[in-house]
């Protein structure tokens, strides 16, 4: 059974929300796009949820402010150095206030029925893990601990009895559509793509691009990271790893299409001909939502979809040659073992250098395939093998980064 199908086939084990019976939720990553649409989700309906924890990196004066708002019982900073002004704004709330990378985990692993994986890249995996292996329904939108360390997310989930439910939009638009309609009647799943703020642009522009553009998205509004990954299509390449570990279906049945209006979020090809999908605004209250009411449907304020107003829906294929990330993923999926877990350490630390304007636009996707190359495959099995081969894929994108060539030609501009 694939993770998606469990947690359908855990829906009956499950009640709803209600006013009678408040579920107490969790907050990893509450300061940032994703953690915050959750959290304001929440303010709608205060009966019917209860914060347990909010985490953030170093946002000490965000998150304290949050933590009031919805008057959680903790708040965790990961930064040490962010430890003090967080609780001198807590001071007389009766919050508790903790810091450190091992506070984060004992906030996943408080009893909160219910937790956002909010965080972004790799510094959410040891929290979402302390969630998973407590057994707690586990909301997944920090899609990077999933793609880089997804078998074992998956075993200690299947161990605990963990729910794992897809918020990304694509993967919990087919989670949507696959319903309980059996994995072996599945022909296709296809993610959908808006192709990014570089959709129609040449190379010779990409190679010119600024972190101001890459993070202008036409469609969505996320976070810097997410934003960049967006633009290469990396995140496109991301999704196909994730779909592949939430639906456990074979790589080459992972389809992608270029939808720029962002309206058709994921799409289910059956044997039969039928194709189901899902649809809605792009925006991502509506994928959280469904994940906050599951099993049940949670009514929001979340802005409805109007199709005379959209007009017309686009589709294209992608682009391969302007946009090698997507092939590069598929490919690390392929050949699988620490083939992930590396693309996806090296893209974390070259989007990060792009940000801090050391690399060129393209350079990200160069760094990746070269890092990609140069490592052996190493079993990923634990969660210290997995970070042991994190760790050596960031130190030689670092060392790439910082020694030029062989990623390839830099800094175009
Ligand atoms: P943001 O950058 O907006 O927020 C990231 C959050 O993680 C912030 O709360 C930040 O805290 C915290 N954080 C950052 N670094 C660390 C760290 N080292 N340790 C602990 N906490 C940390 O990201 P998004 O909300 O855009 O994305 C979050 C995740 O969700 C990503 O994995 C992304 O791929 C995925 N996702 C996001 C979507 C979106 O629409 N935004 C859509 C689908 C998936 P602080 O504020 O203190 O820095």
């Amino acid at each position: 059974m694939s993770a998606a199908s469990e947690a359908a086939a855990a829906a009956g084990r499950y009640r709803p929300p209600s006013p009678g019976r408040p579920r107490s939720i969790t907050v990893l990553g509450a300061t940032g796009s994703i953690g915050r649409s959750t959290l304001a989700l929440v303010a709608e309906r205060p009966d019917l949820y209860r914060i347990e924890a909010l985490t953030a990196h170093r946002n000490a004066a965000v998150l304290a402010a949050l933590a009031r708002r919805h008057r959680a019982r903790l708040a965790v900073v990961a930064d040490p150095a962010a430890y003090r002004e967080l609780a001198d704004a807590l001071a007389g709330s009766g919050i508790e206030a903790a810091a450190g990378e091992p506070s984060l985990v004992e906030a996943a692993a408080r009893p909160a029925e219910w937790v956002m994986a909010g965080i972004v890249g790799m510094a959410g995996l040891a929290p979402t893990l302390a969630a998973v292996e407590r057994g707690a329904i586990v909301a997944i939108a920090n899609k990077e601990p999933l793609v880089s360390a997804g078998p074992l997310v998956l075993k200690t989930a299947r161990r605990s009895g963990a729910v794992l439910l897809p918020v990304d939009s694509e993967h919990n638009a087919i989670f949507q559509a696959l319903a309980d309609n059996p994995l072996a009647a599945v022909e296709r799943l296809v993610l959908t793509a808006s192709g990014g703020p570089f959709r129609t642009w040449s190379l010779e522009r990409m190679a010119r691009a600024t972190p101001e553009q890459a993070v202008a998205h036409p469609t969505w509004s996320m976070g810097a990271k997410i934003s960049v990954d967006s633009a290469t299509l990396m995140n496109k390449g991301l999704e196909i790893i994730e779909a592949q570990r939430l639906f456990g279906v074979r790589e080459e049945k992972i389809e992608v299409v270029i939808h720029p209006q962002s309206i058709i979020h994921g799409l289910v090809a059956f044997e039969d001909g039928s194709c189901l999908a899902q649809l809605g605004a792009p925006d991502m209250r509506i994928p959280i939502a469904h994940a906050l009411g599951w099993p049940g449907r949670l009514a929001t304020g979340a802005p409805r979809l109007d199709l005379v107003a959209v007009g017309r829906l686009d589709f294209e294929p992608p682009d391969f040659s302007r946009f090698p990330a997507l092939e590069l993923a598929r490919c690390a999926l392929r050949r699988g073992g620490a083939a992930p877990t590396i693309l996806n350490a090296a893209n974390e630390v070259a989007v990060a250098a792009f940000l801090a304007r050391r690399i060129g636009f393209l350079d990200i996707v160069r760094t990746v395939a070269s890092v990609l190359e140069s490592l052996p495959d190493a079993p990923v099995g634990s969660l210290e093998a997995v970070l042991a081969c994190d760790r050596e894929a960031r130190r030689l994108a670092g060392a790439r980064i910082e020694g030029g060539p062989p990623v390839g030609r830099r800094r175009e501009r």
